[in-house]
């Protein structure tokens, strides 16, 4: 069943993901490996047929507090950063297995919001991007939370990940949360919420729909995904906003038997 979203995907030959803390935590707080391993088979399947990926994934928080439980009630910053510094390796090993079966080599880049503002350093980005691809290896991007404080925060991985696929000149960025796409109000606090299957107008679209709030690990909200799609919208980069923990998402998608939004440019 061809719909925008299957076609958008058939299409792409360049694909940043990005998967919420929502995605990648399970109900205990802790990173859920079956989802990663899950996702990497379907991953791989896309890479042997030629398609390239790029990864933003969050986590490094969720990651961090299951190994280092104790410091769960610490709200000191240098503990938070802390905190990210462990949980970004945890976070990594579990992605690094999950591709290993598959021969899947992953690289971990860390970017912060002055990255993105110095033309060398942006350079040298997509220049490590490139090559990476190119190799056949996964760059799996997030924050580098144990150096940013707010003053130089990109803040959230919605709009890191709209960075990413501007700078990389994806052809399409995919963001996972724990919501089906956008909907005219927060299906969370509204059961009779609808699903917005397309959206051409981002204006229009912030007009028609109410915005609630977010939970406890999601930093952005749906108001940043909506930032997202404007950004690489205004260079032609296409969007979708799926449920990451909905069976073989990817897969889904792609068959057109599972619902998202679809931001077309
Ligand atoms: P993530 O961690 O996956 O990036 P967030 O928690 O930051 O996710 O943002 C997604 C949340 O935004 C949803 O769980 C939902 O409760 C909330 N939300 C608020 N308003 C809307 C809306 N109109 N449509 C969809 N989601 C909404």
């Amino acid at each position: 069943m061809e719909n925008s979203i299957s076609g958008l995907i058939a299409r792409a030959r360049k694909i940043v993901i990005k998967f919420g803390s929502n995605t990648l935590a399970d109900g205990n707080g802790r990173i859920n490996l079956s989802f990663l391993e899950e996702f990497a088979a379907q991953a791989a399947a896309l890479i042997r047929e030629g398609k390239q990926l790029v990864l933003v994934s969050s986590g490094a928080q969720v990651a961090g507090l299951s190994t280092m439980g104790k410091w769960a009630r610490k709200q000191d910053l240098h503990y938070k950063q802390a905190l990210c510094a462990v949980g970004q390796v945890e976070l990594m090993g579990a992605w690094g297995r999950a591709f290993e079966p598959w021969g899947i080599h992953i690289a971990q880049i860390l970017l912060t919001r002055d990255d993105f503002g110095d033309p060398i350093r942006t350079l040298n980005m997509r220049n490590t991007l490139f090559t990476l691809v190119d190799e056949r290896i996964l760059p799996i991007i997030n924050e580098n939370d144990s150096v940013s404080v707010e003053e130089i925060k990109i803040g959230d991985n919605d709009t890191l990940a709209a960075q990413s696929a501007v700078l990389w000149s994806a052809d399409l960025l995919v963001l996972f949360s724990d919501i089906d796409g956008l909907y005219n109000k927060n299906p969370k606090e509204f059961p009779d919420a609808e699903l917005v299957d397309e959206v051409r107008d981002i204006t229009a679209a912030r007009a028609s729909i109410r915005i609630g709030g977010s939970n406890s690990f999601g930093t952005g909200g749906i108001a940043t995904k909506l930032d997202a799609a404007e950004q690489v919208l205004s260079y032609g980069i296409p969007m979708i906003l799926a449920h990451g923990g909905r069976p073989r998402v990817l897969e889904a998608l792609r068959e057109g038997t599972q619902r998202g939004t679809a931001f077309l440019a």
